[in-house]
């Protein structure tokens, strides 16, 4: 077993060695903060979080860096246009640095949610801005860069490789440029290093060319470089950034220190609605904030999990009503385990078993090494939870060990490495909802029971029992809440 990748610039799967044997330095572009996130986010992030979770599992010491982007991202993506941050701040009448503050925290908040594991570090672009007039002036020094009327362009036509990743030569490029009136540049195709401030521009810097802020592609490169080295294993992004957000981050890079870059390009592919691309631009995008009012998160997170990363994902209430079955009905399997953990007698259980439980394993790490197939590898659980209901089933007796190492088995492969299977108190607590309607109202009027007798019980100051029943119930993930005149209760 071998994991490979597709590596987007050569496009072609290749066998993964990092450059320093059992190491591995990456990252992924982040968020730019001046909205929530949406599912778009979602996929790109939660397929990043399986990539770093199955490297550890794999026994790699992994640096994940993942940027916040608070600065510089331009509204059409090129050199034109507002800054995102600062057009927002300003039509919501706050500081840029308490809009930036909302939706990083927003963001974390939701990847929380998601399960995903937090990068290592989160570093800032406004955080970094010494550290990418150091990288402008090595590339003016080494003559990738001039300065144009206080702003710093990146001379695109000095760097022969430009268009490496994404394929675009620079002749292409020229040939079918948008007219863009920037008298400033040598070149339409130049891109900007540093701009320079108009007057009423708020979020600026001091600079050696006079106040502005940096462009945005140039944080990736100042910021990657600081935490993880010239030369990186992984770089990861959405694939509408490979042009022209990745194409610069190469030529600035590479310009500056001579050396590859990124071993292994990896981009996820987007979230379409009706096979168009879900994004703010097109207003068709859906929150995950709201989406979470709906579904669960590991709802959502199964959902991007099901298609491979690289494919497009197309969102439907639909497919995210047949995602949540799908989920329960993995649950209801180990749930069934879980259970038995608790009847089950102590005893031997066939060598046979465990056999079984082993080439659904090896079909799972199969999966994930295939560039990280966790569609496959998702299938591979269902085929284990096929076997485990048909033993089940069986009258077979299985021992509480066999039981416990089936257990942990899907907590290896379906909690560490996937995400999507939380421990066994929280499926009690968040998922499993074991109650048809009817059985509902049953519970309604059964708790109600139980919390007049309680009432009772302390009126006549019996509090040792009273207290018995509010301590079985929080067992069994039940919280009774006592307000002014009456006793609220709710399941966590
Ligand atoms: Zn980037």
């Amino acid at each position: 077993m071998t994991l490979k990748f597709y590596n987007s610039i050569t496009k072609k799967k290749e066998v993964f060695k990092p450059l320093v044997e059992g190491h591995v330095n990456m990252y992924v572009c982040g968020p730019t903060v001046y909205d929530h996130p949406h599912i778009g986010h979602a996929k790109s992030y939660v397929s990043y979080d399986v990539i770093v979770r199955y490297l550890r599992y794999l026994g790699y010491k992994v640096c994940y860096v993942q940027n916040i982007t608070d600065v510089g991202h331009l509204t059409d993506n090129a050199d034109a246009g507002d800054d995102k941050i600062l057009a927002r701040a300003q039509r919501e009448r706050i500081e840029p640095a308490v809009l930036v503050e909302i939706y990083t925290r927003s963001y974390f908040e939701d990847m929380d949610a998601l399960n995903n594991l937090r990068p290592d570090i989160s570093p800032r672009a406004t955080a970094h801005i010494p550290e990418q007039i150091e990288l402008i002036e090595k590339l003016i020094s080494k003559g990738y860069a001039y300065v144009s009327n206080g702003s710093v362009y990146f001379e695109v036509s000095k760097y022969r490789e430009y268009g490496k990743l994404s394929g675009r030569k620079q002749e292409d490029l020229e040939a079918g440029a948008r007219i863009e009136i920037n008298l400033e540049k040598r070149n339409p195709n130049d891109f900007a290093l540093w701009k320079k401030a108009e007057p009423a521009h708020i979020m600026r810097w001091k600079s050696p060319w006079g106040e502005g802020f940096p462009g945005w592609h140039l944080e990736c490169s100042a910021m990657s470089m600081k935490y993880l080295g010239e030369s990186l294993d992984i770089h990861g992004g959405g694939i509408e950034n490979m042009f022209p957000h990745h194409e610069c981050e190469i030529a600035q890079s590479e310009a500056a220190n001579d050396m590859t870059f990124v071993r292994y390009w990896i981009h996820n592919n987007m979230v379409t609605v009706n096979g168009q691309k879900m994004g703010k631009s097109l207003g068709n995008f859906v929150t995950l904030k709201d989406a979470f009012k709906k579904y669960h998160p590991l709802t959502i997170r199964f959902f991007i999990l099901s298609t491979h990363y690289r494919s497009p994902l197309d969102f439907s209430n639909e497919a995210l009503d047949a995602a949540d079955k799908g989920l329960k009905r993995l649950f209801n399997t180990i749930k069934r385990v879980r259970r038995q953990i608790d009847e089950a007698a102590n005893g031997e259980t066939t060598v046979l078993v465990y056999e079984k439980l082993e080439e659904h394993k090896k079909a799972f790490l199969n999966a994930m090494d295939e560039d990280i197939n966790t569609s496959g590898a998702i299938a591979a659980l269902f085929d284990l939870s096929k076997e485990v209901n048909a033993l089940l089933d069986s009258g077979e007796e299985v021992s509480k060990k066999c039981m416990e190492d089936i257990n942990s088995l899907y907590q290896e492969l379906g909690d560490g490495i996937l995400g999507i299977v939380p421990v066994r108190k929280e499926v009690k607590a968040d998922i499993e909802d074991d109650f048809s309607e009817g059985d509902k109202s049953v519970l309604k009027e059964v708790m109600g029971v139980l919390i007049d007798t309680r009432n009772q019980l302390r009126k006549e100051k019996l509090f040792q029992l009273s207290d018995f029943i509010r301590n079985k119930l929080t067992e069994i993930g039940i919280t009774l809440e006592d307000t002014q005149d009456v006793t609220l209760w709710k399941k966590r």
